[in-house]
């Protein structure tokens, strides 16, 4: 038998690989955006005619070829950004198969005009179905453009699969959108059939993001910025309230580069869980910078799709950075009572009144002291909690109920603001008699709601009202310091001390001070108001071994994390015997909280039983 194993020719063996790299014009665009992006361009051209169908064309002032690499850039599998195999794992360019202009040769007339900075004349190429027709010296200047005519000119069958001006249109202005977007320092036009559709100068991230979605969009974004060893995010996503019904407005880029990932959106979606209506989707302009070594582009032609070594960790650092952002500013306190949300993040403190003094750490709320009514009151003015001393937490409950809702499962339908100042709400007049508490197990705080009954477990609700007291200072960064006497020596091991140190900024934010920080010796000069200097040395090993056993998912913020801790570490714990002052005065904090329903690490801080249920139970 005779050999039938034959090689393609070139050009059909480029044809064959022009399917896979060029459906459409707007393949075309993305492929020479990108040549252009890794020729270091900082100005990148696009004219466009006919949607794409008659002429793609790129200019770039970037670097430019030499004659023989002009003349090599249209064979396959020619690319001057790898050399060899271990050169995939570190990719920094966009490009790295060779493929895209041999492919688009293979089926289109391109015309390509390049130079050098250091040459005095460029070269000139044209080639049709990968046919070179002429090689010459030009006159142009330094970059390179390259126009690509009557595409699929020689299959018949895909110029007909093509759809309408206006779908193809698109496809390149989201092309166009993503390669921009990715790269606010550079600056790029874009013109079809002659009219100016896209200017935009280099740019900060905000300015391109406004620039391309328009001038409205500027209000609605909230800033996502985290970095990590394995991980840095920084961009913006929409406040929910501008979610949109089309998912037009997510944009994931990893080094740079346009992705899709249905996993990192999930991580998205999540962190607005309970903040967006049915069939509504958030936007998000976000930018991830990874070690090329971590991820895997080579799955996909068209590479929109990536492969990360540690996807878990990515969704969770990426899930916490973007409830961290809408917590700080102020896209959570839209309080469901019903809803379990997780929003374990910092507030925003940015519009809290300016002449809100230094607080202590509502230390004062201290079961202990005798005179806890006097400090009350101190504390009421000093904390600036959001809600009035009169909206005391009764009413809320009552007057949901006068709108109807007696039993536990109507609050799901009830949202309210928690800086509502709505008279119906807040109304003392709607308290029927005054409500009592008592104390069970010393343990849970007890009270009769006019719909029921309110449980509350005491410790995890004074972990949340510290927490968010904490939390404030930190944000703030004014916390008062109590002076001590005598400086406290503490001891660590290297490890340890060196937890400390990196969050000092933060614990000096909470009133900390320190003398001497190194490997051998901690000197404590300070420590928050309210906190007694025998509890420190408990707070801090708190503080290392949370560190220490912090999993991304709970947390990443350094800032969060010690609010956590030293909350923990301070509230008061069960078994505490509480007077009803005291325990009166908790409720009240509570539920002047930001999140009143969870504690910090998301558990219930209190249960509610309705009288429907306790009758129930009669039956
Ligand atoms: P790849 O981008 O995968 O390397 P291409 O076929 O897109 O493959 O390009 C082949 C080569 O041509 C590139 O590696 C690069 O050296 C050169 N090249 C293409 N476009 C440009 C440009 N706009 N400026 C400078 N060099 C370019
Ligand atoms: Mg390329």
């Amino acid at each position: 038998m005779s050999d039938i194993i034959q090689l393609l020719p070139d050009h059909v063996a480029n044809q064959i690989a022009a399917g896979e790299v060029v459906q459409r014009p707007a393949s075309v665009v993305k492929e020479l955006m990108e040549n252009a992006i890794d020729a270091s361009a900082t100005e990148i051209k696009l004219i466009i005619k006919d949607a794409g169908k008659t002429l793609v064309q790129v200019i770039d002032n970037g670097k430019g070829m030499s004659v023989t690499d002009a003349r090599l850039s249209f064979e396959r599998h020619a690319t001057s950004k790898i050399r060899a195999a271990e050169d995939l794992f570190q990719l920094n360019t966009k490009g790295f198969r060779g493929e895209a202009l041999a492919s688009i040769a293979a089926i289109a007339h391109v015309e390509l005009k390049t130079k050098q900075d250091e040459d005095d004349l460029g070269t000139t190429i044209i080639i049709e179905g990968s046919e070179v027709k002429s090689q010459e010296v030009v006159v142009t200047p330094t970059g390179t453009s390259v126009a690509v005519k009557h595409l699929f000119f020689n299959i018949p069958a895909r110029r007909n699969f093509l759809k309408s001006d206006t779908v193809e249109l698109r496809h390149i202005s989201d092309e166009f959108h993503r390669v921009a977007l990715a790269h606010p320092n550079i600056a790029f036009s874009f013109y079809h059939n002659g009219s100016d559709l896209f200017n935009v100068p280099q740019e900060n991230y905000r300015q391109r993001v406004v620039h391309i979605f328009g001038t409205k969009t500027n209000e609605k974004l909230v800033p996502v910025e985290e970095e990590t060893e394995v991980l840095k995010i920084s961009g913006f996503v929409g406040k929910p309230n501008f979610s949109k019904k089309t998912k037009s407005e997510q944009f994931f880029f990893v080094n740079q580069r346009f992705i899709k990932s249905p996993y990192l959106n999930h991580a998205i979606k999540s962190a607005f869980e309970g903040l967006l209506k049915d069939g509504y989707h958030p936007s998000y302009f976000l930018n991830l910078t990874v070690d090329p070594k971590s991820i895997d582009i080579n799955i996909h032609p068209t590479k929109t799709e990536i492969k990360f070594d540690d996807e878990h960790t990515l969704y969770a650092i990426l899930r916490s950075a973007v409830k961290h952002s809408l917590g700080q500013f102020n896209i959570a306190p839209v309080l469901d009572f019903e809803h379990q949300s997780s929003l374990n993040t910092p507030y925003d403190y940015k519009n809290k009144n300016a002449s809100i003094p230094a607080i202590e750490v509502d230390r004062s709320f201290n079961p202990f002291s005798e005179d806890v009514d006097r400090k009350e009151k101190t504390t009421r003015q000093n904390t600036g909690f959001k809600s009035s001393p009169s909206a005391s937490w009764e009413s809320m409950y009552v007057g949901l109920e006068s709108k109807g809702n007696n039993s536990e499962s109507d609050f799901s339908q009830v949202t309210f603001e928690s800086e509502s100042k709505d008279e119906s709400i807040f109304n003392d007049s709607a308290i029927e008699t005054r409500k009592t508490t008592f104390q069970l197990q010393h343990k849970y705080i007890v009270s009769t709601l006019k719909s029921g009954m309110l449980i509350i477990d005491q410790n995890r609700a004074h972990q949340r009202i510290l927490y968010e007291n904490f939390l404030k200072h930190i944000t703030v960064k004014e916390a008062t310091s109590q002076q001590l006497l005598f400086p406290l020596q503490l001891h660590f091991t290297p490890n340890e001390t060196k937890i400390i140190a990196d969050l000092k900024s933060d614990l000096e934010h909470t009133g900390f001070a320190f003398s001497e920080l190194n490997d051998k010796e901690i000197m404590i000069t300070g420590v928050p108001v309210g906190v007694p200097e025998s509890e420190v040395s408990i707070i801090l090993e708190q503080l290392i071994s949370d560190v220490e056993n912090d999993v991304p998912d709970t947390n990443f913020s350094a800032a969060d994390l010690l609010a956590k801790s030293m909350a923990k570490s301070l509230a008061i714990k069960n078994g505490q015997s509480l007077n009803s002052t005291e325990q009166e005065h908790m409720v009240n904090s509570l539920f002047a909280c930001k999140e009143p329903n969870v504690s910090p690490t998301n558990r219930p801080t209190f249960i509610t039983m309705a009288v429907d249920d306790i009758e129930k139970k009669f039956m």
